[in-house]
């Protein structure tokens, strides 16, 4: 539930979204001529104001940067959130660095070494193509020394402790029904290819995906040392295992409702579902130490068919299975036929045609592994106590904003009113940074080939959480690390974060007009994110966290019929080629998008009211440029392989499709423009979505 797709990293497998290393030999430090030119929250610069605002006004708002604009090799899209990014990632390289020429002078057990040497031994080209694959040789003797089911499940646990993307996936999730405390979790999981649609596509453009898929794994497999025809004889073992669990597995869309994903059952009721798992093994493979009483299954259906899966195939099937996941957890980190080949098949979803700069990669993976062991510096260096400041009270302004629609909505009742504003004012906000940094006592990084490396900070990160269920939930804990540039709503925890990264320009600027912030981060975004608490998905949860049915049945019906029309919207929008965007699976975003772009404005209004009105700014008033920020805050060029990929794994609307899809159901904003019925930026109100 964030703004950003999160560069796919909670939809593709880790191979698609794992930095890939290269064969490039050590690069030049930073060097003053890296500066990249300051950006502002409203650019007039990029809008190509030929277009009229009521026709198209993405195209109004980005259309002179969108036509000048290449988008790099190395990336899938350029825009805002590369922009962002660039900026970001050279206040962490130059952290970085500092900790890499400090970590000779200080003991291996301190956070600031172990930082440095992660980030170094990544740098390390050298050393990650003289050790080519070896070391994973002992990971992969034990898979093929697997002999039976209790190997095939120690080997299976060891490699999710490792990060590999096997089998189903095991974590720590807070209690929907005690959301004071966590829950042993089973989901679905062990895919190689983004989604369960493109195995079981007939489309001839899926069926191409997995032809290319298996000559991926059959690459793979040699490079390992398979001869071809056992590698090609593999790979299809691999792609037939992987169809029989895409087939069990629920769609995206189904997988919305969050009751789909609710199946709170005891071991003995877990036994009977897979009894060819040996669940009490497992749980002591992976490092469970207390005896579980119960565990969520979300889908239970998949479960039953690893159950099946696990009897019904051979230890051939298993082996190969394992072999190549292990390899493509890895392969970005290993030697450069590894990375090459890694890259070249992940290239298809993304578009990309080259690699990223190494400094690049390491950095992202560093910021994944020890993101909060960087996380105080980059705040030092990036934003002050009074942006801190400033995003609050925008933050609170939103707040009230929103409260004061919930008030006066007519089509809810008094009853389901009184608990969304209770919701309201018990959502937590975490604005910057955490206030608890993680403690990297127990992780050990040390002068080794770098994939070794992350692979104990796998483990370390493992470790951390396992034992968590039945224990209470940690409500200082960061999802995503402070540079990241995106934002999220937690239903369980009921919160809103919005880290430092993204509370800088474009996005944000304590400087800047209230018109430019309150478009952006500061109003709109931050609105979006908090009506994520009461969009289709959210509004499942109570103040508490808890999955509960706090609406009025009649409440509930009306706000269905209103998301359904917003379903109805998007599904006429087509975005690449002829393939639409789909409404169902974007629905929360796009409600979020909507209610975001209303509150916010409202919040300008408030801040209006209270601080006065500017002179007009390059010629605009203060409500034209919260449009244009709110329009430039989607400024995004992407690749047609990506969006291709986005629309079925991305519960986002492509860009376009952000700004003028809820720009055209906002009254306001055809006011601030002078827009008129009929126009393309203006749609007839009958079939607009009134939920807020
Ligand atoms: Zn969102």
């Amino acid at each position: 539930m964030s703004r950003f797709p999160a560069v796919l990293r909670a939809t593709l497998p880790a191979a698609l979204v794992a930095l890939a290393a290269s064969c490039t030999l050590r690069e030049q430090p930073a060097a003053a001529s890296d500066a990249l030119a300051p950006l502002k929250v409203v650019d007039v610069a990029y809008m190509d104001t030929t277009v009229k605002a009521c026709t198209d006004f993405f195209e109004f708002a980005n259309g002179a940067w969108l036509k000048t604009d290449t988008i790099p090799a190395a990336y899938s899209s350029s825009g805002v959130f590369k922009d962002m990014a660039d900026r970001n990632e050279l206040v962490v390289r130059s952290v970085l660095q500092e900790a890499q020429a400090r970590a000779a002078t200080l003991p291996d057990t301190s956070t600031q070494h172990k930082l440095g040497t992660f980030y170094a031994t990544c740098m390390d080209s050298t050393a990650a193509e003289s050790a080519g694959l070896d070391p994973l040789t002992p990971t992969l003797a034990a898979i093929n020394g697997i002999d039976g089911p209790a190997a095939l499940l120690a080997a299976v646990a060891s490699l999710q402790m490792s990060g590999a993307n096997v089998l189903f996936n095991y974590y720590p999730s807070v209690n929907v029904h005690d959301a004071e405390h966590y829950i042993a979790d089973l989901d679905r999981g062990g895919l190689g290819l983004p989604d369960r649609d493109y195995y079981l596509n007939p489309a001839a453009s899926a069926d191409s995906t997995r032809q290319a898929y298996v000559a991926h794994i059959t690459k793979m497999l040699v490079l390992a040392g398979e001869d071809s025809a056992a590698a090609g004889a593999d790979a299809a073992r691999v792609l037939s295992v992987e169809t029989a669990m895409a087939t069990a597995q629920l769609s995206r869309v189904a997988r919305r409702d969050p009751k789909a994903s609710d199946h709170q059952m005891t071991m003995a009721q877990l036994d009977r579902l897979a009894p060819n798992v040996q669940w009490a093994s497992y749980f002591q493979g992976i490092g469970v130490s207390a005896p579980l009483t119960t565990v969520n299954v979300d889908e239970p259906a998949y479960l039953k068919e690893v159950n099946a899966l696990l009897a019904g195939r051979s230890l051939d099937d298993w082996r190969a299975y394992l072999r190549y996941h292990a390899l493509s957890s890895a392969a970005p980190w290993l030697s450069s036929p590894f990375v090459n080949e890694s890259f070249a098949f992940n290239a298809r979803f993304t578009g990309a045609k080259q690699l990223l700069p190494r400094w690049k990669r390491c950095l992202r993976a560093t910021d994944g592994e020890m993101g909060e062991a960087l996380g105080q510096a980059y705040v030092a260096r990036t934003f002050p106590p009074e942006a801190k400041a400033k995003a609050t009270q925008a933050i609170h302004d939103v707040r009230a904003a929103f409260k004061a629609r919930l008030m006066h909505l007519t089509w809810m009742s008094d009853a389901t009113r009184a608990q969304a504003l209770d919701k309201l004012a018990k959502m937590g906000e975490k604005i910057g940074y955490p206030d608890k940094w993680r403690d990297y006592t127990n992780l050990a990084v040390s002068d080794q080939p770098f994939v070794l490396n992350v692979l104990a900070a796998n483990r370390f990160e493992w470790n951390r959480i396992a034992n968590r269920p039945g224990h209470a939930v940690d409500k200082t804990e960061w999802d995503i690390t402070v540079p990241t540039v995106n934002a999220y709503y937690d239903p369980t925890k009921n919160e809103m974060v919005f880290p430092a990264g993204a509370l800088v320009p474009q996005t944000f600027d304590p400087n800047a007009d209230d018109g430019a912030n309150y478009g952006s981060l500061g109003g709109s975004w931050a609105g979006h994110e908090l009506t994520h608490g009461f969009d289709d998905e959210g509004r499942h949860y109570d103040a508490a966290g808890n999955l509960r049915d706090w609406w009025t049945p009649a409440d509930s019906k009306r706000f269905d019929a209103q998301a359904a029309l917003h379903a109805k919207q998007y599904d006429g929008y087509i975005q690449v080629d002829t393939f639409h965007v789909n409404g169902e699976l974007t629905l929360g975003e796009n409600i979020a998008d909507y209610g975001g772009a209303l509150t916010g404005y409202d919040a300008l209004e408030l801040a209006l009211a209270r601080d006065g009105r500017p002179p007009l700014i390059d010629g605009f008033t203060p409500e034209q440029r919260f449009f244009i920020a709110f329009a430039q805050s989607f400024r995004t060029h992407t690749r047609p392989e990506s969006l291709r990929s986005r629309l079925t794994v991305d519960p986002h609307s492509p860009d376009r499709w952000r700004v003028n899809g809820p720009l055209s159901d906002v009254e306001a904003f055809a006011k601030a423009f002078g827009c008129k019925p009929g126009d393309p930026m203006v749609r007839p109100r009958n079939l607009v979505a009134n939920i807020w």
